[in-house]
């Protein structure tokens, strides 16, 4: 099922911010010329470009592996970080690398908080793009198998793919070594309380290739961890991992997270 452009959600699941409503839905070719230069797809916008080696990386691995020297092997990748770190614009990026090459991405995001069955990738720079969208139980190696059958598949990509099960982790390794294509798996590692995403522990657990994309806390120190407040501030400690709530997540280093979660100073005998 291919989907159409949806609407931001309203709401935001466990480390997920609302898309912005006012952010406008441009076609990426538009930015072509901002971000991109050559057929390589060197990064030139200074914003990205702190996270160009890890892009390049990224793309380079995918694309001078199998695919463009005929060998056999393909990786599961695995890129994670905190919040509002540019998961989707790498993501993005990398896809529109293929594009640009003439070969065939292919993207998936969660359906956990899509309205109206329709799937957008889209980044807080103000690019997005359709993408199919994965449920819980559906089996990931079938649809991309299917999918492959009808036209050829050159790079698999998953947003949020802390969502994803466990065995559609293993489901994806499968396509990677049984379809032979490369899949690029973006997501959060661990929610508001600290703990690992399913997805994300299974990733951590089998992915050939683990990145972590790095954006910094406020005291300037990399943010590896994530606060959820709710609309007035107040930092939320409880709750489900996926959220159905109208939350704010925040990214701070590891000392700020314990202290916004009020486990420093600790109570109680030390
Ligand atoms: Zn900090």
């Amino acid at each position: 099922m291919y989907c159409r452009m949806r609407r931001p959600p309203s709401h935001s699941p466990a480390g997920v911010p609302p898309r912005s409503s006012t952010s406008p839905h441009r076609c990426f070719g538009r930015l072509r010329a901002a971000l991109f230069c050559g057929p390589l797809g060197i990064v030139l916008a200074p914003a990205c470009r702190l996270r160009q080696k890890g892009l390049e990386r990224a793309s380079a691995d995918c694309q001078s592996g199998s695919q463009l020297l005929g060998r056999t092997m393909a990786k599961l990748y695995f890129s994670y970080a905190a919040m509002n770190a540019g998961k989707s614009t790498l993501l993005l990026q990398a896809a529109y690398n293929y594009r640009e090459r003439g070969m065939r991405p292919l993207l998936f995001t969660s359906a956990l908080y899509v309205e109206d069955g329709v799937g957008l990738i889209s980044s807080r720079i103000g690019i997005s793009e359709p993408a199919e969208l994965y449920s819980a139980g559906d089996d990931l190696y079938q649809s991309i198998k299917d999918l492959h059958e009808e036209s050829k598949v050159d790079c698999v990509f998953v947003d949020e793919a802390q969502f994803l099960e466990r065995d559609q982790v293993w489901q994806l390794a499968r396509v990677a070594d049984r379809l032979r294509i490369p899949v690029m798996c973006f997501g959060l590692r661990t929610d508001f309380q600290g703990k690992l995403f399913p997805g994300s522990m299974e990733l951590l657990a089998v992915a050939d290739v683990m990145r972590e994309i790095r954006t910094i806390c406020t005291c300037g120190a990399k943010a590896t961890m994530v606060v959820r407040q709710s609309m007035d501030g107040r930092v939320l400690t409880d709750g489900d991992q996926v959220s159905i709530e109208k939350s704010v997540y925040l990214s701070l280093c590891r000392k700020h997270w314990e202290e916004a979660v009020g486990r420093w100073p600790v109570k109680g005998p030390r």
